[in-house]
């Protein structure tokens, strides 16, 4: 490990990186899903969390406007956005569910689609990711990349009792719970979530 800080992938904003493979498809404004199913960008609206699948399975749905408060509370996100540097050309200057996508894109590569909406202004979202686990699976892989990367941003800093107690927090840390507790206590109905 030689680099100098936390960073996350660029969010995949020209749409060439998504996991479904085929990448050379005309732009008829169908959306290949990791499971092989096709449906049109329209078939997601702005409250979506989950597609109901034709192949019988949940998708987790994540749209750019969703706030990454979505997975974790806000003072995590204050952590993240001043810890964790973005690229340089990112179209997203602020650390957020971009970001998180990107990484989740990057650790599972063939389980998401990328969707790229940015010229069309029939749907209501720039870029929206669906993958081939459900919502909740989904949040439990976002909480986990999000503790490396606050681990990875401890490691760095000077402060050894600093990096002892968090390193000593995240052995009592148990993801599938915090998941369960956070997802019981948010109001998922509402279309954009506020800060809980
Ligand atoms: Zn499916």
């Amino acid at each position: 490990m030689t680099d100098t800080g936390p960073r996350v992938p660029d969010a995949g904003g020209d749409g060439d990186r998504g996991g479904s493979g085929d990448d050379a498809a005309p732009d008829d404004g169908t959306v290949a899903l990791p499971c092989g199913e096709t449906v049109h960008r329209s078939a997601f609206d702005l409250g979506m969390r989950e597609y109901e699948c034709a192949c019988g399975e949940r998708h987790a749905v994540v749209m750019d406007m969703h706030p990454p408060s979505r997975f974790v509370p806000e003072a995590v996100v204050d952590v993240l956005r001043e810890t964790v540097s973005v690229g340089e050309d990112d179209a997203f200057e602020a650390f957020g569910t971009p970001h998180l996508m990107g990484s989740v894109l990057e650790e599972f590569p063939d389980d998401v689609t990328v969707v790229d909406a940015t010229d069309d202004g029939r749907v209501g979202y720039a870029m929206l990711w669906a993958t081939a686990f459900d919502a909740r699976t989904l949040h439990e892989h976002v909480v986990e990349l999000v503790v490396e990367l606050m681990e990875h941003a401890v490691s760095h800093a000077r402060d050894d009792a600093a990096r002892g107690d968090f390193e000593e927090q995240m052995l009592d840390f148990d993801v599938a719970e915090f998941v369960e507790r956070y997802r019981r206590n948010r109001d998922w109905r509402d279309e954009y979530d506020a800060p809980a």
